[in-house]
């Protein structure tokens, strides 16, 4: 048993989550003096902070997207200890994108783990997510709704792949995030045996090249400016999603709009889109994962962040869990995507 409850030492601030012994906000939504980041995506890493803490992948990462910032960055390897103020603060794998983390906080013998935002499925991209067994555990709750439950990835690929032999004069267009769902998709394409030159926006380019930096093998990738037209029939383009819509989709021949997203299990939303192919891959837990990882970690409280959070609540709430919703401010889908 904790000799102070956590709830005396992890305090909800306006700009985030405040771990007071250690004098740091995991996640905050506006520059701070000291940051712990779980993850490089837009609603969690931002730019400005003076001192950030993460995992040394997770600062390239930011890096590269805030030319150069964070200036004052420590990187901290999974499973490193660091003492910082009167809190040990340990990362663990969050299997959500290349360097995602669950910040694991110990203080006056307990111990409280924030989780990011993560997934159970295997990623070839990514150190798969560990359960920590904690006193306290903050999640998410993107798909905590019983019907998303989501579907093996390699049927997906394969309903793509059987789409490209079908329609072999079409370029095949698929909406992807920036950081990670892009990477995922490539070298899940490459572990099914799709070894062709897979086309990129140009917006792609520069988080791909990171990837393999940091020996995430992605196989022959080529810049879509880099061919004429008619080369395009047939092969598959990655794009961000907000391309799919705009004239930069028009130089494509005859394009098949497809879209990578938990979202698409929503058949209403991948039509108002547009999207001809919907394909549910998710870099999030489903239903199923979100519960299973509340039994993993075993802690008699949980707090819930963006998403869905009133399922959760009460679904944790049955299995005996004190459970509560924390609604951050600044947490969008809007740059992961699910
Ligand atoms: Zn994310
Ligand atoms: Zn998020």
């Amino acid at each position: 048993m904790p000799e102070t409850p956590i709830t005396d030492w992890l305090e909800v601030r306006p700009q985030g989550l405040f771990v007071r012994p250690g004098g740091f906000f995991i996640d905050p939504v506006t520059a701070v003096d000291r940051a712990v980041v779980t993850h490089g995506h837009a609603d969690h890493a931002r730019p400005g902070h003076a001192h950030v803490l993460a995992t040394p992948e997770t600062l390239a990462i930011m890096r590269h997207r805030f030319a150069g910032d964070p200036a004052g960055a420590q990187a901290l390897a999974y499973g490193q200890r660091l003492r910082v103020g009167d809190a040990t603060v340990w990362l663990a794998p969050a299997g959500h994108v290349l360097g995602s983390a669950q910040v694991v906080v110990e203080h006056a013998g307990g111990r409280a783990v924030v989780s990011g935002d993560y997934k159970r499925r295997a990623d070839p991209t990514c150190v798969p997510f560990e359960p920590v067994t904690a006193e306290l555990f903050v999640t998410e709750a993107t798909f905590a709704l019983p019907v998303f439950r989501h579907p093996p990835v390699a049927g997906e690929i394969a309903r793509l792949l059987r789409s490209l032999s079908l329609f072999a004069e079409r370029a095949h267009v698929i909406g992807v995030y920036a950081l990670g769902k892009c990477q995922r998709l490539i070298a899940e394409l490459r572990r099914a045996g799709y070894d062709r030159p897979i086309f990129l926006h140009g917006a792609l380019e520069g988080l791909c090249r990171l990837y393999e930096a940091h020996g995430v093998v992605l196989g022959p990738l080529q810049p879509v400016t880099a061919v004429e037209r008619r080369a395009l029939a047939g092969q598959i383009v990655l794009a961000p999603p907000s391309a799919l819509a705009d004239r930069w989709s028009r130089r494509l021949p005859d394009p098949l709009t497809a879209a990578a997203s938990g979202w698409m299990r929503v058949r209403q939303r991948a039509r108002q889109r547009g999207v001809e192919l919907p394909l549910v891959i998710s870099d999030h837990a489903d239903w199923d994962e979100l519960l299973a990882t509340l039994d993993a970690v075993a802690a008699p409280e949980v707090w819930v962040t963006h998403g869905r959070e009133e399922a959760l609540i009460f679904a944790a709430q049955a299995r005996g869990i004190r459970a509560r919703a924390l609604s951050l401010v600044g947490r969008e889908e809007a740059e992961d995507g699910g």
